[in-house]
């Protein structure tokens, strides 16, 4: 099995194009998504890989407007169906979804959308999909555009379905029954995760004939990780919450316990901040969930339980308060940052300790569901992995591509802590080392038997803790050596001797520290050593493609995101299914004031034009009168975009220069005379110019009633010829000017 390399966007089907600029207000395509689409169109088993954000649900979304055929959506999560089905329908896309949660209205609306055949999504759990007589009654479903039955499925999340993931969910297994018992439809198989091994079990286990393989680039530019060595837990965390105030955070903790006592710690610092974790009433979890997504709470501190139901794309920063279990987990985790396409910040607070707890929890959970020990061992080599990448000093950007077999093309992403050069080197960092070492040979020497970290930090600081004087550790003359450094740096010290072989920890339940082989050259000065202090971020350039905004535009884009939030409460559902941050950046730089601008806008559709253009530039209009800024400000990226690509590459000098002339307004008399051509030629250009520009108005060049006399008399006869309609208005209005008017008549049509 071979990947197929990534390949820019290829035009596919025209009917696909046209309702992604209608339905999405897409005008390109993201890497893959033109292939994953075709790949469907073609029938074709697929399994596309594409990173959290890359815009797999597209790829599933399209085909069924196209051949008008049903397609059946397969996803574990509620919530996330819910909110799809919603965003869709906004859009004015039939979809539906059936599960545990919907209504009896909702549901018996869902099977008569199915019966009659209008549906073109149906999203279901897998439980449903597989529950009785289901599948019989999907096989027998109508289609509008053929025989019976279901011809397509999307299997979302479909690393679900390996036990070599870092998801298995025992229910998506059953999959594998798709295949016999609807063998003439296509599987489609989406996936954020997928290492070679978890990719070959996917299309082996759903029975996939000569898959399209296709796997998108993991590498997220517009995040910038952060591995910071953890020395103050709480004093970290409130700090990079700080960096975002502005927008949404998730802290992902390792327990139940650690959520709510970090959640706790924020709320005294005035920050509404929430824990959430499988032990809350399934109330307080959807409630959590909904207040998130309704941008009614920006800071969630959860276990790993939090994330695949949200869906909320401006999340500004994910902070790991402790080391995630394994690379998979990390990336999936992060990668709900910054799904909107803009600059967000991902930092994991690290230290080895915590990968000593991850191991006894595996441990004892194998022990407890009596799963057979290859599964704990693919956890523990996960664990050992993502292990490696924080202790290291490569590229995060590099490490992860890496891992998921993908060669990074930058030497420096200026993305990452390592890359921005934030882990100061300690100075001294060999002594110390040599301090904290034969402090840990010193007491064991001298009681017989070995201690924990914390234990040897306070001897290191000289404290008089009844443990140091019942032992006699007071006495050792390695006692009160690193006085002044905090305890917080010298456990994190530690942490890193371990992380690099020269100390070793009992992964026991006292976790007592011992010398490795490798100490004793660090004790003889045979060997240096490098120990980092954590370090504050560095200011650096962006990443992303954002549009820049100036301080009024920010407060206007505020002031969106309240509008936003606004409707989306009256409308019930989550703030990011009516616009993004993106769209909503670009809305207050366009600043539209009237809708065939506010159609230039990337994000913005028919349906959505319809639905928001009144209530977005009534609001954008008044709030420009009062902070004395000129609306209309320039073109959307679509217009611009739609610019490029309609005036010709080979356009002539001469024409791009009226073009530009005609940018300004300036009318065909003065253009002739700059140019020194002839006004017949210089009204070809206008017409042209009109063509690929698509103004609203031509008011500088047409009076309205000989506009409307025009229009009038192609309304009779066509805007295909400008004879005829010269001929119906018996040579009362001149050639030149019906060329103008029918130019700008074939853009409205
Ligand atoms: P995934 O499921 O892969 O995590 P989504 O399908 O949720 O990603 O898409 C992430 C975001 O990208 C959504 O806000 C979506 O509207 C946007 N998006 C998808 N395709 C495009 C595109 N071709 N152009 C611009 N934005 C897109
Ligand atoms: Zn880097």
């Amino acid at each position: 099995m071979t990947a197929t390399p990534t390949t820019p966007a290829t035009p596919t089907n025209p009917t696909a194009l046209d309702a992604i600029r209608r339905i999405w207000g897409f005008d390109t395509l993201r890497p893959l998504q033109a292939e994953a689409i075709n790949a469907a169109l073609d029938r074709r088993d697929a399994l596309v890989v594409l990173p959290t954000g890359g815009g797999k649900s597209l790829c599933y979304q399209v085909p069924p407007l196209v051949t008008d055929e049903l397609t059946v959506v397969i996803s574990p999560l509620i919530a996330l169906m819910e909110d799809q089905v919603d965003g869709l329908r906004l859009t004015g896309y039939p979809a539906v979804a059936l599960h545990s949660a919907c209504t009896p209205a909702e549901q018996d609306d869902a099977y008569a959308a199915l019966n009659t055949g209008s549906a073109r999504l149906l999203f279901v759990s897998p439980e449903r999909l597989l529950s009785d007589g289901f599948t019989d009654w999907l096989a027998e479903l109508p289609n509008p555009s053929g025989p019976p039955g279901v011809r397509r499925f999307a299997i979302d999340e479909a690393h679900c379905i390996s036990a070599w993931g870092h998801d298995f969910r025992p229910e998506y297994r059953q999959l594998a029954t798709l295949r016999d018992r609807f063998p003439d439809a296509c599987i489609h198989a989406f996936t954020a995760t997928a290492t070679e091994r978890v990719r070959e079990d996917i299309t082996s286990q759903l029975g996939m004939r000569d898959p399209a393989i296709l796997v998108g680039t993991f590498d997220r530019p517009n995040l910038i990780y952060r591995v910071v060595p953890r020395v103050d837990r709480d004093t970290q965390i409130a700090e990079v919450i700080a960096r975002h105030t502005d927008g949404a955070t998730i802290v992902y903790c390792i327990s139940r316990k650690d959520t709510e006592a970090v959640a706790d710690m924020l709320r005294d610092e005035n920050i509404n901040a929430r824990p959430y974790h499988a032990g809350l009433t399934p109330e307080r979890r959807r409630k959590v969930q909904e207040d998130f997504s309704r941008e009614k709470l920006d800071v969630v501190v959860a276990t790993v339980a939090f994330g695949m139901g949200i869906d909320r794309s401006n999340v500004r920063c994910v902070l790991h308060a402790a080391l995630p279990k394994s690379i998979e987990a990390y990336q999936q985790e992060t990668g709900r940052a910054g799904r909107d396409g803009l600059e967000a910040e991902c930092v994991l607070l690290y230290s080895s300790a915590d990968a000593i707890r991850w191991s006894r929890l595996f441990t004892m959970s194998a022990e407890e569901s009596g799963s057979p020990p290859e599964v704990l061992q693919a956890q523990l080599d996960l664990l050992e992995g993502i292990q490696r990448l924080a202790s290291g000093m490569t590229c995060r950007h590099k490490a992860l591509s890496e891992h998921f077999d993908q060669p990074y093309p930058l030497p420096d992403c200026n993305a990452c802590d390592v890359c921005l050069g934030e882990n100061a080197a300690a100075p001294d960092a060999t002594v110390i080392a040599q301090k904290i070492i034969s402090c840990v040979a010193r007491a064991i020497q001298h009681s017989g038997f070995g201690f924990g970290a914390s234990h040897i930090v306070d001897v290191l600081r000289g404290s008089r803790t009844a443990k140091i004087l019942d032992r006699g550790h007071d006495q050792l003359s390695t006692y009160n050596l690193l006085r002044d450094i905090p305890k917080p740096t010298i456990t994190s010290y530690i942490n890193q001797l371990i992380d690099q072989d020269l100390l070793t920890r009992d992964p026991g339940k006292f976790a007592t520290l011992a010398l490795s082989p490798a100490s004793r050259d660090v004790l003889t000065g045979a060997r240096q050593v490098t120990l980092l202090q954590p370090k504050h971020p560095v200011e650096r350039a962006p990443v992303a493609e954002e549009v820049t905004l100036s301080t009024d535009e920010l407060d206007l884009f505020d002031s969106l995101r309240t509008l936003r939030r606004q409707l989306a409460e009256e409308r019930g559902v989550p703030p990011y299914i009516i616009f993004s941050d993106d769209t909503l950046r670009e809305l207050a730089a366009v600043r539209p004031a009237s809708e065939s601008t506010m159609a230039t806008v990337k994000g913005v559709g028919t349906q959505k034009l319809e639905a928001f253009s009144d209530a977005f530039i009534t609001h954008i209009a008044a709030w420009c009168a009062e902070h004395d800024l000129a609306t209309d400000a320039r073109p959307g990226t679509r217009q611009a975009r739609r610019e490029r690509a309609s005036t010709p590459r080979t356009i002539s000098p001469k024409k791009r220069k009226s073009f530009e002339l005609f940018d300004r307004g300036e009318s065909v008399e003065a253009v002739a005379v700059t140019q020194g051509l002839q006004p017949r030629t210089i009204t070809t250009h206008l017409a042209e110019w009109i063509a690929s520009r698509k103004p609203e108005s031509i008011a500088p060049w047409i009076d309205q009633p000989t506009y409307d006399r025009v229009a009038a008399a192609a309304g009779q006869v066509g805007t295909d010829f400008l004879k005829p309609v010269f001929e119906h208005l018996e040579g009362s209005i001149s050639y030149e000017q019906i060329h103008i008017v029918v130019a700008h008549l074939r853009t409205q049509a």
